[in-house]
C-alpha cells in the first residue's frame, strides 16, 4: 500500500535497509549516554543544518512530535500569553492547547483564501507569535516572504513556525522566525516517534530569562543536555539513526523543493477543469506546496477513497470538519512519480 495520507506517509525505500544496518551496527540497543550516541546526535544535527540550511547558530532539539513542541512552547518560551494566527484545525489545535497552559492566550483566526497582512499585524500582544506554516487540514500555506514580513513588523516577540508538513519538502527560510518544528513521518519520509525543533539565540535568551524548570521537557533542561549532544530522556535512537540517513541521501533543499513545486503543478493542472472534483482553496497564492485537498460529493469521494484503496493506495480523509466534503494527497519527497502517475490514472475515471 502507497500511502498518500499527509503524515504519517510513504517512507523512503531505504528505511528496511537503513533498520538493518542499524542493528547490525547496535544502533537498536544504543546508550544514549555513549560516545557513540553523541557522535551519532552531533552528525545527525550538522546534517539536518547544512540540508535544510538552518542558521548555525540555531540551536537542535531532539522532541517526541510536534504536538510535544506546542507543550514546550507554551511551557518554557511563553511567559503569560502567546498570540496564534491560523486558518484551519492544527493551527486551532496549537492555540487550544497553549491556552490550557497559558490562559490568556489570544488568537486571530483568518479567511484559508487569504493571503495574511503583515502590514496590518502589529501586534504588540503576546511573548511568541504563532503560525502554521503548512496547514495539513486544508492544503494551505504561510509563504516565507509573509513570515519575514510578521517579523520585521513584530521585533519585540518571538516567531514561531508549525513546519510539520513542509520541512524537508520546500525551502524554509529559518532566519525569519525563531522557532521552527516538524515531525518526521510527513514530508522526512520516516516513522512516526522524532521531532525536531530549530531554536534561534534569541529563542535560548528568552527561555533563559524565563526560567522555567519544572518539567522533563523544559526547554531549560533540554538545553542543559543538548549542550553535551544528548537529551534528558531516553529518546528515540533508532529515529535518530534513520534521520541521518535519510538526510545523507536527500538532495539538496532546493531541488527537493523544485521537485515538489513542479509536482504540485502537475497536480493542480490535472484537477484544473474536472467536473466532479475541486482543489478546496481556490487561491494559488495560499494553496500549499505538499499537501492538496479536494473537495467533492461526499458520494464522489467515498467510491475514490474504496478504488484507490483497491488498487494499493491510501488517500488521506478530510480533517476535522472537512473530513466528509474533502479528501487529501500528500505531495511529500518520498513519494515517486510512478506512484503519482499510478494513482492519477486511477482518478482520471472521477474526475
Ligand atoms: C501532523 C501535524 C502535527 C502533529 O504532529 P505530531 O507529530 O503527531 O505531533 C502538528 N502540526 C501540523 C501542521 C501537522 O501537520
Amino acid at each position: 500500500m502507497v500511502s498518500f495520507y499527509p503524515g504519517p506517509s510513504r517512507v523512503h525505500d531505504q528505511v528496511p535497509k537503513w533498520v538493518k544496518a542499524a542493528h547490525k551496527k547496535g544502533i537498536l540497543s544504543m546508550n544514549h549516554r555513549s560516545p557513540e550516541f553523541v557522535d551519532l546526535s552531533k552528525k545527525t544535527i550538522a546534517l539536518l543544518k547544512r540540508k535544510l540550511k538552518i542558521p548555525n547558530e540555531y540551536m537542535i532539539f531532539f522532541v517526541s512530535s510536534a504536538t510535544e513542541c506546542w507543550e514546550v512552547i507554551a511551557q518554557s518560551l511563553v511567559k503569560t500569553k502567546s498570540f496564534h494566527l491560523y486558518n484551519g484545525a492544527f493551527g486551532e489545535k496549537w492555540f487550544d492547547y497553549t491556552q490550557r497552559l497559558r490562559p490568556d492566550t489570544q488568537s486571530m483566526p483568518f479567511d484559508p483564501e487569504k493571503e495574511l497582512t503583515p502590514g496590518e499585524l502589529a501586534l504588540n500582544e503576546g511573548d511568541v507569535i504563532c503560525i502554521t506554516q503548512n496547514e495539513t487540514s486544508n492544503g494551505t500555506e504561510v509563504r516565507n516572504k509573509i513570515i519575514a514580513a510578521v517579523r520585521k513588523n513584530n521585533p519585540n516577540q518571538l516567531l514561531a513556525v508549525d513546519a510539520t508538513s513542509s520541512m524537508a519538502g520546500i525551502f524554509l527560510n529559518f532566519q525569519s522566525a525563531d522557532i521552527w518544528f516538524a515531525s518526521v513521518q510527513k514530508c522526512f519520509g520516516l516513522p512516526a516517534g522524532l521531532a525536531v525543533m530549530a531554536c534561534s539565540p534569541r529563542a535560548i535568551l528568552q527561555m533563559q530569562v524565563i526560567g522555567e524548570k519544572n518539567h522533563y521537557n523544559s526547554l531549560s533542561l533540554m538545553k542543559e543536555m543538548m549542550d553535551k549532544w544528548q537529551t534528558s530522556y531516553t529518546p528515540n535512537v533508532l529515529g535518530i539513526y534513520l534521520l541521518k540517513c535519510a538526510l545523507k541521501s536527500m538532495n539538496k533543499i532546493v531541488q527537493v523543493d523544485q521537485k515538489i513545486t513542479r509536482r504540485q503543478k502537475v497536480w493542480i493542472r490535472f484537477f484544473h477543469g474536472s467536473k466532479n472534483l475541486h482543489l478546496l482553496i481556490a487561491n494559488p497564492q495560499v494553496r500549499s506546496k505538499t499537501v492538496l485537498a479536494l473537495k467533492g460529493s461526499t458520494r464522489l469521494i467515498e467510491v475514490i477513497k474504496a478504488v484507490a484503496r483497491k488498487n494499493g493506495m491510501l488517500l488521506g480523509e478530510g480533517y476535522g470538519s472537512l473530513r466528509k466534503e474533502t479528501f487529501r494527497i500528500a505531495n511529500f519527497p518520498a513519494i515517486k512519480k510512478k506512484e503519482i502517475t499510478r494513482l492519477m490514472s486511477v482518478l482520471q475515471a472521477y474526475r
